[in-house]
Formats: structure tokens, sequence, C-alpha cells
């Protein structure tokens, strides 16, 4: 490709990066404000989605700094307001990607016990997140952080509606295949449940995970150019990767095989939250039988994937990391977390 056609290029995805980081800052400034939240549940959200912000802007290519993302005339007082997240974002991981953040706090601050009404919430959020261009049919044309699909979990008896524990997760959402694998190798890492972190390194390989069969699992996808959110089908890889749940509606197609890698999807923050919040599920999650007839329980499958994954993933991790000049620190293999103060 001629180099100035590829600067081009370059400058595209680097403007859309860092529109869509400030559009998201200024409406989640907004949707905070608007919730009336004390100044420190505002301080401590809006300083993980600044960080998770920065984080993804330095590990994308073309890379964006900090400062970039925040416009000029608010720049100072963010600094002196958030100071962690402009000091950390090379040295810490976050935890989430925006957009999970995001809907942990709408999880928790509005009525979500049916997950619709929260859906349509999350449907005008989208809406103002998105820039589109009308000139090539209301295609986005940014934002990046946007998730198109949050699933939502269940488990316990829910036709009674007595002691339902549920739970809602959002796809990756971030652009660009180093960032998307470098934010999916941390939460299997060091974020997941070690049953969901065992599900996705397995790929669809046998044995896989096996749910008790009163988990259900619903996912909505948010397209920009309709009108409504929708109710989808997992995808094959969720399908392989969760046996049991009961997914509506069912999956579609299980013999495709999807473009996007394992762990992409809602369903792996959804039932991982799920699992998080419910140790009677926990207690009841196995493996298929493997060839020799035997299944393993939540024990097994934890020391399984610490011994025979674990060193594997750090190593991806690191080597991810490096390409984008983040090197850990010898005395600290663990990565460390960055913590809101
Ligand atoms: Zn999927």
């Amino acid at each position: 490709m001629k180099t100035s056609k590829k600067a081009e290029i370059d400058a595209k995805i680097k403007e859309n990066v860092v529109t869509s980081g400030t559009i998201f800052i200024i409406k989640f400034a907004d949707i905070l404000n608007a919730n009336n939240s004390s100044p420190e549940v505002i301080s401590h959200y809006m300083q993980r989605v600044l960080h998770s912000i920065f984080f993804i802007g330095y590990v994308s290519k073309p890379r964006v700094y900090p400062e970039e993302f925040i416009p000029e005339k608010i720049l100072e007082s963010f600094k002196e307001k958030f100071p962690g997240p402009f000091k950390d974002y090379l040295s810490h991981v976050p935890h989430q990607t925006p957009y999970s953040i995001l809907l942990e706090f709408m999880s928790e601050n509005k009525n979500c016990n049916e997950p619709k009404i929260l859906m349509q919430e999350l449907w005008e959020i989208n809406k103002s997140l998105w820039k589109t261009d009308t000139n090539i049919g209301y295609q986005p044309v940014a934002n990046d952080f946007t998730a198109t699909v949050i699933a939502y979990s269940c488990y316990g008896d829910i036709n009674g509606n007595n002691n339902v524990n549920s739970a809602y997760g959002s796809s990756i959402s971030c652009k660009g295949r180093v960032p998307r694998r470098i934010m999916i190798h941390i939460s299997v890492l060091q974020v997941w449940d070690l049953a969901i972190s065992y599900a996705v390194c397995q790929e669809g390989d046998s044995p896989a995970l096996v749910f008790p069969n009163q988990v259900c699992c619903k996912a909505y996808n948010f397209h920009c150019n309709s009108n409504c959110f929708l109710e989808v089908p997992p995808c094959a890889k969720c399908m392989k990767s969760f046996r049991g749940v009961k997914f509506n509606p069912p999956c579609e197609n299980p013999d495709d095989d999807p473009t996007w890698p394992y762990g992409n999807c809602a369903e792996n923050e959804s039932l991982n939250k799920l699992l998080k919040g419910c140790q009677d599920l926990r207690s009841r999650i196995l493996t298929e039988k493997n060839i020799q007839g035997k299944q393993m329980d939540i024990i097994e499958i934890e020391t399984m994937f610490k011994k025979e994954k674990e060193e594997k993933l750090k190593k991806n991790l690191k080597n991810l990391l490096g390409s984008q000049n983040i090197t850990l620190r010898k005395d600290n293999r663990k990565l460390q977390s960055f913590q809101p103060m």
C-alpha cells in the first residue's frame, strides 16, 4: 500500500478512536450527574472509565494519548479531579472495557429486574454515543467503545420468581485486533471466574463446561440503523463453550464458526458475573465426560486451568503488551490492576 494511502487510513482510524473516546467520556459524565450520584460514586466510576479508555487508546494503532481524548477547555480540571488514570494508564491494566463499566453502573443503579427496561435505557444511551454519517446510510462512523450485544443470564426458579440470581454482561467493546485480544487475555487471567476462563481457553474443544439446566441466557443486539434492540441467538462458539445453558432464542447455526475470538461475546461476562454471585451454582458446575467417562468438578477445573493454561496465557499477554511497548515489572509477574483512589 502506498505510504500516503496508509497515512490517510491511519489518520481516519485515529480520528474514530479519539472521537469515540471523547463522546463516551462526556456522555458518561452526563449519566453520572443525571443520576444524582454522590461525588464519591462519580469519582469511582469516572476514574475507571477514563483509565480504561486511556489504556485502550495507548495500545491502539495508531496510538492515542490521554490528553487527546479530553477537550482542551476541561483538560486541566479533569487532571486535577482524576489524576490516577493520567498517571497509571501505562503501568496498570483495566479490568473492563468502558462499556462494561457503564453497564455495571446502570445495572446497579436502575431497576434491572426486567431486562427490557434496562435495554431501553441502554438503547437511548447508545443512540447518543453513536456519531452517524447520514451520507452512508446512518452507519456509525464512531463509537468504537459501544457494545453492540448485551447478555442477561439468570439462575433459579424463573417461573416462581423466587430466589432468581441474574447478571448482565457486554461484549468486549473496543476495536482493533490487538486491544481486543489484550482485553480478553486480561479477563481470562485476572477477572473472570476460572470456570469461564477454562471454557474460553478450551475454544470449543471437549470436555466443555456444563451448567445445570436452570441457567438461562438471553442476548440483545443494538443496531445503529434500526429503531430498536433485538433478541439474538448465541453464536456457535458460546453454544459449544457453555453446555446446558438454556439460550433463548436458541443457536441457529451450530456449525458456523464466527470470525470473532473465543471470549469476545457478552455471554462470557454475563455468565461470569452470575457464577461469581452464586456459590450454589458454582458448586454445581461440571465438565462433560472425557474419554475415560470422568467429569471434572469446579476444583478440578481450576487446578487444570492453573496447571495447563495459565502460563501460556501469561506469556501471550506479556508479548501482546510488549508489542505495544508496555512492559511488566520483573518483580511483579501478576499485572497491576487499576484501582480508583
Ligand atoms: Zn458468542
